[in-house]
């Protein structure tokens, strides 16, 4: 059985980046202000993210790391926008299964908080009481210990890092309320380092440099026309002046970082049109529309989703886009 569960936890958790992502958005969903990473080897020794969220309470933590055991169906009423979102009771399982995990958790007005170690969805010992600040600090050790073919294959942590570093900064400019930080153990400096801050604009500065975001222009649609789909849209694009070896392409829907391909393509083609030259431009955009209306890929790591009159809003997004690369243009 537990070499059953091993192989489907390798499947939730397939790169240290799939566990720095599920430890964020449980971070997020907290309601933390202020979440901090640090990893080491690429996140095979150690991944830990800290944060100031209202933490586990002590008569969770025996079930906390068992198989679809979530604290968040009460909060979401609405069953699809549960499996739309992500909260499936997964991710730290699958952690206990493929890793060493440990939790430091205190929640609010108590004196001390507590620690307790996982394996294999179980808790080690008892939680130990201990010295805490607020919030939840949550390590994952020695990733992939037990599958010998899946670390000999993420060897070259750097460039694990990177993803890492990536995923964070994803992160950082769409929840620009909470103050995030990555960094490799035992640096003295984070290599992503953002404070809460009311504008989008200066958020991208910091993580994505001033080149990124002097070039930015914003873009809206918002629809409600009842006979095409609900949704609103709104992001930064950036002009005919930036272009870089890749398109980066920030996506969330309903809050959720997502990936969209069909999506990506026909902005890309927008401009390839429009300025052939800047067609490796960067977006960013947050999609608002009804749960039901999302359909997210099974598979858990992807979330590479398709939406329900995919072609209406793809088509409208294209044009806003379209329209402003013009008029920023003139
Ligand atoms: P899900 O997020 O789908 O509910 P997870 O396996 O990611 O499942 O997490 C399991 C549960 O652990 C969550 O529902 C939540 O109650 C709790 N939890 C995990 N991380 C944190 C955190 N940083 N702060 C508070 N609670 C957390
Ligand atoms: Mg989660």
């Amino acid at each position: 059985e537990s070499v059953v569960n091993r192989i489907a936890a390798g499947e939730v958790i397939q790169r240290p980046v799939s566990a720095v992502k599920e430890l964020i958005e449980n971070s997020l969903d907290a309601k933390s202000t202020s979440i901090n990473v640090v990893v080491k080897d690429g996140g095979l020794k150690l991944i830990q993210v800290s944060d100031d969220g209202h933490g586990i309470r002590y008569e969770d933590l025996p079930i906390l790391c068992e198989r679809h055991t979530t604290s968040k169906l009460s909060t979401f009423e609405d069953l699809q926008s549960i499996k739309s979102m992500g909260f499936r009771g997964e991710a730290l399982a699958s952690m206990t299964y493929v890793a060493h995990v440990t939790v430091t958790t205190i929640t609010k007005g108590q004196l001390h908080g507590y620690r307790v170690s996982y394996k294999d969805g179980l808790m080690e010992h008892e939680p130990k009481a201990c010295a805490a600040v607020k919030g939840t600090q949550i390590m994952v050790e020695n990733l992939f210990y037990n599958m010998a073919a899946r670390r000999k294959t993420l060897q070259n942590s750097a460039d694990d890092y990177t993803k890492i570093v990536d995923v964070l900064s994803r992160f950082a400019i769409h929840h620009t309320h909470v103050s995030f930080s990555c960094r490799k153990h035992g640096a003295a400096r984070a290599d992503v380092h953002t404070v809460a801050s009311p504008s989008r604009l200066d958020a991208i500065k910091t993580v994505y440099g001033t080149s990124v975001a002097r070039n930015l222009v914003k873009v809206e649609v918002s629809d409600d026309d009842p006979c095409s789909s609900i949704f609103e849209m709104n992001g930064f694009i950036s002009n005919a002046s930036y272009s870089a070896k890749k398109i980066t392409m920030v996506l969330y829907i309903n809050d959720r970082l997502v990936e969209c391909n069909a999506l990506k393509r026909a902005i890309e083609v927008v401009y390839a049109a429009t300025f052939p030259k800047a067609s490796k431009p960067f977006i960013y955009m947050a999609i608002v529309l009804p749960s039901d209306h999302i359909d997210v890929n099974v598979h858990p790591t992807k979330r590479e989703v398709t939406l329900l009159n995919q072609e209406v809003i793809i088509g409208k997004i294209q044009s806003a886009v379209e329209s402003k690369l013009r008029k920023s243009n003139e």
